[in-house]
């Protein structure tokens, strides 16, 4: 009976071991979570002073960031930038790099350019002289004899070239119609600088109202017209009539006086290739024009060259 004893007594205590070891379970299970959340709460309060320990710090971070950045593209930006030329003031020792560049670059357009004129006029810059033992030279496709840009049927101009209205002929133009001015005379301007393109449309035009053979008496080519230097004026008429003038007669005597001549004389078409144009003036200067003036020669005759179309043999 005592081992009975025993062992119910033993299995009560389990039992009772089992009971008690319920109830703590019990109790633990809910203070889990309690502590759970306690401890995540914390957790989220730390997060919280971390992010914002993170917000206060990051500003300082991103500023310095950025600082570092933009002072990173600044120094990359000279590279780039020395083109624009937009930098000097930030950081003077990379812009002279570009500026000398920039000189150097420049230099290559001269040789497009002498190439293209190359293109429109047969050989490259050459010198030789006149038969009266005047100097030619030819640059980037313009012929000039002693010094005078010429344009003629002998001697073109490019279609590219197209230098306007020479100041130094509209300033003598300027001071020979106040000199007319105070003879009771007065001067003014019919016609001046005309590009290839205003020759091409005007000699099409003399064309088709009397033929090649005939415009081209009067009348030229697109590339070969004086206009296109810059230096001519038709003045007042395009009549023959106004040589009888008294605007004709007083352009006649004075325009060698401010740099002019009458480039196409009266009885030297065989050697202009062109009738007497008492209006069309062509300014070379004061000097020269004095001489072939005083000479009575029109200006082939005075430095031995022609004027004639390649073609002229057909005609
Ligand atoms: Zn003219």
């Amino acid at each position: 009976m005592n081992r009975k004893k025993i062992l119910t007594s033993i299995m009560a205590f389990i039992f009772a071991c089992n009971l008690i070891a319920g109830c703590q379970s019990k109790e633990n299970e809910p203070s889990v979570p309690v502590m759970g959340t306690n401890i995540e709460d914390v957790t989220d309060a730390k997060t919280d002073i971390t992010t914002e320990a993170a917000k206060v710090t990051q500003p300082e971070e991103t500023t310095v960031t950025e600082t570092v950045t933009d002072s990173t593209t600044a120094e990359e930006a000279p590279e780039t930038q020395p083109e624009i030329h937009t930098q000097p003031e930030t950081e003077p020792p990379v812009p002279p790099e570009p500026e000398t560049e920039p000189e150097t670059q420049p230099a290559p357009p001269p040789v497009t350019e002498a190439d293209n004129n190359g293109n429109g006029s047969g050989p490259a810059d050459y010198v030789s002289t006149t038969s009266k033992g005047y100097k030619i030279e030819r640059i980037d496709g313009i012929t000039y004899v002693d010094g005078i840009m010429m344009a003629s049927k002998t001697y073109t101009l490019p279609a590219s070239y197209d230098p306007g209205i020479r100041p130094e002929a509209y300033n003598a133009y300027l001071e020979m119609k106040n000199a007319a001015a105070q003879d009771g005379i007065t001067l003014w301007i019919v016609s001046g600088y005309r590009s290839y393109y205003d020759q091409e449309i005007v000699y099409a035009g003399w064309v088709n109202r009397d033929g090649r053979d005939v415009a081209d008496t009067y009348s030229s080519r697109p590339g070969h017209s004086d206009h296109q230097t810059g230096y001519t004026f038709d003045l007042n008429s395009l009549e023959q009539s106004f040589a009888n003038t008294a605007e004709g007669k007083w352009l006649a005597a004075h325009c060698a006086e401010y740099g002019f001549i009458i480039r196409y004389p009266d009885g030297k078409e065989r050697y202009t290739g062109y009738i007497y144009e008492p209006w069309h003036v062509r300014y070379i200067g004061v000097e020269k024009a004095k001489k072939i003036t005083e000479s009575g020669l029109s200006l082939e005759e005075y430095y031995g060259i022609t004027s004639d179309y390649a073609d002229s043999e057909d005609n």
